[in-house]
């Protein structure tokens, strides 16, 4: 039987439980009530508590609470917000969860080789696991605003889940995870977040436009090539302000020399 080790180890510096508490559920877009209340019934069956709602169709609704049953708590504590980055804004890391891995897009884990990714990332700081919406999954947007895409390995002829389901399936293989010991010491440089990578982002656009770099009539894939390679570089905040002091001293240059 695998039990949960409540103990610090010296080895992983937070507890596996506060590790699973650092778990930030987002469900994008959710059109049934029904499946929020399921979902937070599933997260607080595995130890996860923290629910984030963004757009939901209806919320709050009764119906969320009959299916939530012990687990009102996580529903009434959801916080709902408007976008996707309001949700990912402190988080270390995003993981995208996808019933249809895109080949163009990150490098794509199994549920179970993100747990134990995702619960070594939550040693330093909040994570986000994200869900699509119930018929159409994610949108492209919202899966570049993530550096991870995590797939559930169903039955190809048959492959998309229930949302509450694939929620219940993430929370099940984290708390396996924690169980395990997969949780580790925080990174020893702070980690940069979403919103550091967002204001990167912005200032790379911002950058290449004004230097001619990017013509705006053919702006090709360059966005998501700068995402995918910084999804695969995890970088620290100290190298993001590296960059941006570069990009800023370029843009100076070229002003005093205009
Ligand atoms: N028809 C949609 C599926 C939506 S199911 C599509 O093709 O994308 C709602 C959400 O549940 C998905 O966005 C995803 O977050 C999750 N989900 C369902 N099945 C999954 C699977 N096999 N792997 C990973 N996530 C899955």
């Amino acid at each position: 039987m695998v039990a949960m080790n409540d103990e610090r180890s010296p080895r992983s510096g937070i507890a596996p439980e506060e590790a699973l508490r650092r778990v930030r559920i987002v469900l994008c877009r959710p059109s049934h009530p029904g499946n929020i209340g399921s979902a937070a019934r599933a997260m607080k069956n595995m130890g996860l508590a923290e629910l984030w709602l963004v757009e939901p169709k209806r919320f709050p609704e009764p119906e969320a609470e009959w299916l939530a049953s012990g687990a009102l708590d996580v529903v009434r504590s959801a916080r709902v917000c408007a976008r996707l980055t309001d949700a990912l804004g402190e988080c270390v890391a995003a993981y995208a969860i996808s019933a249809r891995p895109r080949e163009w897009s990150l490098e794509v884990l199994s549920a179970r080789d993100a747990a134990g990714e995702v619960l070594r990332d939550a040693a330093s700081g909040p994570v986000a696991v994200v869900f699509g919406t119930e018929n159409a999954g994610l949108t492209n947007e919202e899966l570049l605003a993530c550096q991870r895409l995590v797939h559930i390995p169903a039955n190809p002829a048959y492959s998309s889940l229930n949302l509450a389901q694939a929620v219940l399936v993430l929370s099940y293989e984290l708390r396996l995870a924690a169980a395990l010991g997969e949780v580790r010491a925080p990174a020893e440089l702070p980690t940069a977040t979403a919103a550091d990578l967002e204001g990167l982002f912005a200032h790379l656009e911002q950058a290449s436009l004004e230097s001619g770099f990017l013509d705006p009539k053919h702006p090709g894939r360059l966005h998501e090539r700068w995402r995918r390679l910084f999804a695969r570089a995890r970088l620290e905040r100290e190298e993001v302000n590296i960059l941006r002091g570069l990009l800023k001293a370029l843009a100076q240059q070229r002003a005093r020399s205009q």
